[in-house]
């Protein structure tokens, strides 16, 4: 099973419950499996929760002391092992941390964002947001939802091209991208470090940030031939060592490839075209 697998199941699953309010009763959706949830009191810190199957009947238990949106969270990602069907793999690693997160429990948590943010009701919102990383706090406030989940949600389903990433020790752990980016082959490198000179790099030095900084494309998008510039907003969270970062474009359009720079280029190169390749500049003779 893959990510999108794993989306198409949770906006059946969605569908059927039906939710109209936010933020939405994960409680339908525990009554939806027909799980019994209880809560308990002497879970560790690390230990969101849990989930077994006895006699066919399902029992999620959450950590009563973790904050709301995270005990919501935890229910729907152990719904995600029920409805699934993936076995839980909850080994040592903390809860908050993606950097050798097996791929089922990140199917489980893209699941569980699914169930928390529900497209019908989350696109609609996003879209008539701002694109910063306060409309992201804002709409996490309302789903009652983390500013990860929401973060990444927001990417996803926006219109307007859209990146959210999330960064560990200074590497690029999971990267969420609109539509518009996807089919613009924006692509953001798995285990990426922080770019030199992002806002991102500077959060996480120590600097503030208090609103989006412009920054080339390039810098964070591999093989990236279009140029433009991107707003980058970034937040760090230093028990975590986790970078959160926003990313859209000036003018909420993704750059075409730009023809007068080429035909620049073309002239440039001149003779060198009658061999037949057309060498491109490199990147940084066009800069
Ligand atoms: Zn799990």
């Amino acid at each position: 099973m893959d990510e999108f697998a794993a989306v198409i199941k949770a906006r059946e699953f969605v569908r059927k419950v039906n939710p109209t309010g936010i933020p939405v009763r994960v409680e339908a959706y525990v009554e939806e499996v027909k799980a019994v949830l209880r809560t308990q009191t002497d879970l560790g810190p690390d230990e969101p929760g849990w989930s077994l199957c006895n006699g066919g009947k399902h029992y999620i238990c959450v950590n009563a002391n973790d904050r709301p949106e995270r005990q919501r969270f935890t229910i729907c990602h152990e719904l995600a092992h029920i409805v699934l069907g993936l076995p839980s793999e909850h080994n040592e690693l903390p809860w908050w941390s993606y950097a050798k997160r097996p791929p089922a429990e990140i199917i489980c948590d893209v699941f569980a964002a699914e169930l928390i943010l529900p497209y019908r009701l989350f696109k609609p919102l996003a879209d008539e947001a701002a694109i910063d990383m306060d409309s992201v706090e804002d709409l996490a406030g309302r789903f009652l939802a983390s500013i990860t989940a929401t973060g990444s949600r927001f990417a996803a389903v926006v219109t307007a091209p859209c990146a959210f990433v999330l960064s560990e020790q200074g590497k690029v752990r999971y990267a969420s991208r609109s539509n518009a980016l996807r089919d613009a082959y924006a692509w953001i490198q798995p285990r990426l470090d922080l770019p030199r000179g992002s806002a991102s790099e500077k959060v996480r030095a120590g600097a503030t940030c208090d609103g989006p900084e412009k920054v080339d494309a390039d810098i964070w998008f591999s093989d990236w031939e279009r140029g433009g510039m991107l707003l980058e907003e970034a937040r760090h969270f230093q028990q975590w060592d986790q970078t959160l970062t926003l990313l859209s474009f000036v003018d909420d359009e993704v750059p075409s490839a730009k023809r007068e720079e080429l035909r620049e280029d073309e002239e440039e190169l001149g003779l060198e075209e009658l061999d037949g390749n057309l060498r491109w500049p490199s990147k940084k003779r066009r800069r």
